[in-house]
């Protein structure tokens, strides 16, 4: 049987953004719900080692940062949920969402932090050497280039700044395009070609990823000439994808502002989206930074606000009451 559960804070997804915001709004006594989702603890628990979350002198692990967030969320008073929203009304409060176990919840004010997902080319060996040489975040992995040779592979925005980026810690970087022109913008094309560690491939395309998981990891990767048809063959010592992320918008499409890239649009600065009482947080409203603790940073400021949200709503229904 389906059951309602009412809140005064729903929040949805459970990455660092989520429980972050479920910590702060336990706090506050809002007794939060977090739904999980299709991947409880986020995108963190697809990784190992992670360097530069502040707080932890050595390398930690991915997966036990997610549950001692989660672990601490519970112990202040959050309650977890199994659950995927499949369908939401945003003419709230009470804003409503249904859950794919058929329950629905009820909430005064509602934190959206369903994140974003790499894309992925989808080729042979990409999945399997995941986190063995294959990533799709210089900032998280670069790290653990230094002085290697690594390739990149897309040709927008993204694609030239973890060039850069990756130029901090490689030896070489390999910037491999489909095409024969980028489409970042010219001031970032310009810093990539003066790079003295950087060489273009143009008009190659990944057929496959080669390498032992066990050992070793990535070998070298497997290319095709879009124009020849012609392959070829670069070795590597890591690959960093970088052609685009989908932020997991589908469920407020038509009801909250997305931009062109499909992130929920929110007031500069702020947690804020057009409707009042609604939040988001995390890598769903950030398409630049894209961090565990700037999640968990934006996180934080949806609690805050969504608590003076609540407080503000408390104080108008107590007039209307007296009135
Ligand atoms: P996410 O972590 O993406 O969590 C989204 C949550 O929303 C999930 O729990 C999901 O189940 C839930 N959800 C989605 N849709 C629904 C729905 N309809 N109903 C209910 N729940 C839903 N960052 C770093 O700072 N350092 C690193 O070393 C690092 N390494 C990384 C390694 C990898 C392989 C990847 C993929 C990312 C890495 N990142 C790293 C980036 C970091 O993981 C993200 O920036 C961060 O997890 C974003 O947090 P979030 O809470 O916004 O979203
Ligand atoms: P993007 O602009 O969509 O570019 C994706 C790149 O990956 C494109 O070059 C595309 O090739 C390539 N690509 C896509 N699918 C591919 C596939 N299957 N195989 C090989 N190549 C593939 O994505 P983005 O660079 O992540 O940027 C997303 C948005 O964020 C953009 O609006 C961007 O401006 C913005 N952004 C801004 C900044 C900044 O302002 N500093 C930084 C990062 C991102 P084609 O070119 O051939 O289509």
């Amino acid at each position: 049987m389906a059951t309602t559960h009412k809140t005064r804070m729903l929040i949805i997804g459970s990455g660092p953004a989520g429980l972050t915001a479920a910590i702060y709004g336990a706090r506050a006594g809002m007794e939060p719900i977090v739904v999980q989702g299709l991947q409880p603890g986020g995108q963190l628990t697809i990784t190992t080692d992670v360097e530069n979350y502040p707080g932890f002198r050595d390398v930690i692990q991915g997966p036990w940062l997610m549950q001692e967030m989660e672990a601490q969320a519970q112990h202040v008073g959050t309650r977890m949920m199994w659950d995927t929203i499949t369908d939401i009304d945003l003419a709230g409060p009470p804003f409503r969402a249904v859950g794919d176990s058929g329950d629905i919840y009820e909430a005064d004010t509602l934190v959206i932090a369903t994140g974003a997902q790499a894309k992925w080319l989808g080729v042979p060996g990409e999945q399997l050497l995941s986190g063995k040489g294959v990533s799709a975040c210089a900032t998280c992995d670069g790290f653990f280039y230094r002085g290697k040779k690594v390739v990149v592979i897309g040709g927008g925005n993204t694609a030239v700044e973890e060039a850069l980026y990756l130029t901090n810690h490689a030896e070489h970087v390999t910037l491999i395009h489909r095409r024969d022109s980028l489409r970042a913008e010219r001031i970032l094309q310009q810093r990539l070609h003066a790079h003295p560690k950087i060489s273009v491939l143009w008009n190659k395309a990944v057929a496959a990823f080669a390498g032992d998981p066990m050992a070793g990891g990535l070998k070298a990767v497997e290319l095709v000439d879009t124009v020849t048809g012609e392959g070829s063959r670069v070795e590597t010592d890591g690959a960093f994808v970088a052609i685009g992320h989908a932020p997991a918008t589908s469920l407020f499409a038509g009801k909250l502002a997305l931009d062109e890239s499909g992130y929920i649009v929110v007031e500069p600065g702020t947690p804020k989206t057009a409707i009042p009482g609604v939040f988001a947080c995390g890598d769903v409203m950030d398409h630049t930074y894209r961090q565990a603790v700037t999640a968990a940073g934006t996180g934080c400021m949806a609690a805050l606000d969504a608590e003076r949200f609540v407080a503000e709503l408390d104080f108008a229904t107590g007039q209307l009451t007296q009135a």
